[in-house]
């Protein structure tokens, strides 16, 4: 098995102690035992609904989540829910994290691209798991912000780009993994060319309300589309995404 490559240890564990940190900031009151929280949220959320890759699940009980969210959320960041990330988006709920990362079968050699940084979370556990990935933000404050949070836990492989992803990173094609994280009208042509040979890509595919997770597998000769489960993201807005924010 292979282990997820963090860069350091997040000082918050044992040493400064996350309760205290909570209050010392005022905003939020962060469990004291952030390690634990994490080691329950991958207990409770994800493994107990049958994510069972490892290097998955020690990716997520390594990231800091509560780093990712704003300050004043972060005593709920291992809740098993999604969260306002600003400007309307959100970080998606612990297990539909590790579902679409283990969907993608990373071993650690994999250039992948995301869809939607949003606040950097997914990014961060791709990071643990591929060898190099490029996430595309289209909302500018998202993607700077994100941008320097990663940079500044350390995830060096992890590239923020801003634009539209729904037209890819056609300069930085194939991937062997493709990850949105946005719900999409129907798989936009660009991704689907982009995706390397032997790749996968994870995507929610519906309507504003319901989506299903489409796991798109490319083989020599063909595509094959596997419907995993229902879902709900934000909308992805773009050339072939949709083209204003659809009614919810
Ligand atoms: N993966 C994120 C959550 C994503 S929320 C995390 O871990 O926090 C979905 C994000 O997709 C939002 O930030 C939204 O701005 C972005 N988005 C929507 N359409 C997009 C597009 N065409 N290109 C890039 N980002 C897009």
């Amino acid at each position: 098995m292979r282990l997820p490559r963090l860069k350091f240890k997040f000082k918050d564990d044992d040493e400064v102690g996350g309760a205290k940190a909570g209050e010392k900031s005022g905003v939020a009151v962060l469990p004291a035992d952030l390690a634990g929280a994490r080691r329950a949220m991958v207990e409770e959320q994800i493994r107990r609904r049958r994510v069972t890759d490892e290097s998955v699940l020690a990716a997520m009980a390594q990231v800091p989540r509560h780093e990712f969210v704003p300050a004043e959320l972060r005593g709920r960041a291992y809740e098993d829910a999604p969260l306002p990330i600003g400007e309307g988006q959100t970080i998606s709920q612990p297990y539909i994290v590790a579902a679409m990362t283990a969907a993608l079968r990373l071993r650690g050699s994999e250039k992948v691209l995301e869809i939607g940084t949003g606040c950097g979370y997914q990014g961060a556990i791709l990071g643990c798991l591929a060898s190099e990935v490029y996430t595309i933000e289209c909302r500018s404050e998202l993607a700077a912000d994100a941008s320097e949070r990663l940079a500044g836990m350390g995830y060096t492989n992890v590239h923020v780009h801003c634009g539209d992803g729904t037209l890819g990173l056609a300069e930085l094609a194939p991937f062997d993994g493709i990850l949105v994280a946005a719900a999409a009208p129907s798989v936009p042509g660009p991704l689907v060319e982009q995706l390397a040979s032997g790749g996968r890509m994870i995507i929610p595919v519906g309507d504003a309300e319901n989506q299903e997770l489409h796991l798109i597998e490319r083989t020599d000769r063909a595509l094959r589309t596997t419907i995993l489960e229902p879902c709900r993201f934000v909308p992805l807005i773009g050339a072939h995404g949709w083209k204003e924010f659809p009614l919810r």
